[in-house]
């Protein structure tokens, strides 16, 4: 029997503070599931050391990014630690249209952009074990002062306010566990009713 590919793919958001190990997690799903799309957002801030341009963002200047605002290019934008960060609204919509999942990393403004534009979406939050352990987690890159990282776990408090209005929670003790969870989840997304109705034969 062949089973029919669904008609829409699904939109994944996953936001977390800065430190919780998102990439690493994101990485090890991406790994699993090579079957999802991650959406390349465009942001205004400079590349850090490894990353590459179409890569992990596309780089942009703030004259390009303010165009694309007004040009109603992006799916959803966000003004984060004096930085913009966006989704490309074509390809999401491209991909999803095909039937491909897309899996994007954004904070928690964009977030909650996504959800009053698409209400379907499956948004996941991820924390560390503990606070402590965040901070923990921070100081041990050992690529920030004290004063940027007590200003990311400020950011992170805030950000933790937003978690009530998220689908899903998962913790990241262990990459591979957290990866799991999130591939359990989605898994779970599938089977719902709405989005299985295509292969329900017409009587
Ligand atoms: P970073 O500068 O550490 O790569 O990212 C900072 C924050 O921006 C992260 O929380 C990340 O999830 C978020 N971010 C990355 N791309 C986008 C995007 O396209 N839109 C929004 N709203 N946030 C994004």
């Amino acid at each position: 029997m062949m089973i029919k590919k669904k008609t829409r793919g699904q939109l994944i958001v996953l936001s977390g503070p800065s430190g919780v190990g998102k990439s690493t997690v994101i990485s090890e799903l991406l790994g699993q599931r090579q079957d999802i799309h991650f959406s390349v957002s465009f942001t205004t801030r400079q590349p850090r050391v490894g990353e590459a341009d179409g890569v992990n963002y596309h780089f942009v200047d703030r004259a390009e990014f303010e165009r694309m605002i007004s040009a109603g290019e992006l799916l959803e934008y966000a003004e984060y630690v004096g930085n913009y960060y966006g989704t490309s609204l074509k390809v999401i919509q491209e991909k999803v249209a095909a039937g491909t999942d897309v899996l994007l990393d954004i904070e928690v403004q964009g977030a909650a952009k996504v959800r009053a534009k698409c209400p379907e979406a499956v948004l996941i939050f991820i924390i560390p074990p503990s606070f402590e352990e965040l901070s923990r987690r921070l100081r041990g890159r050992n690529t920030d002062s004290e004063e940027t990282i007590a200003g990311r776990l400020r950011k992170a408090r805030e950000e933790y306010r937003q978690i009530p209005s998220y689908d899903y929670l998962v913790v990241n003790d262990k990459v591979s566990a957290a990866a799991a969870e999130i591939i359990a989840i989605l898994l779970a997304e599938d089977c719902r009713t709405r989005n299985r109705l295509h292969l329900v034969d017409d009587i």
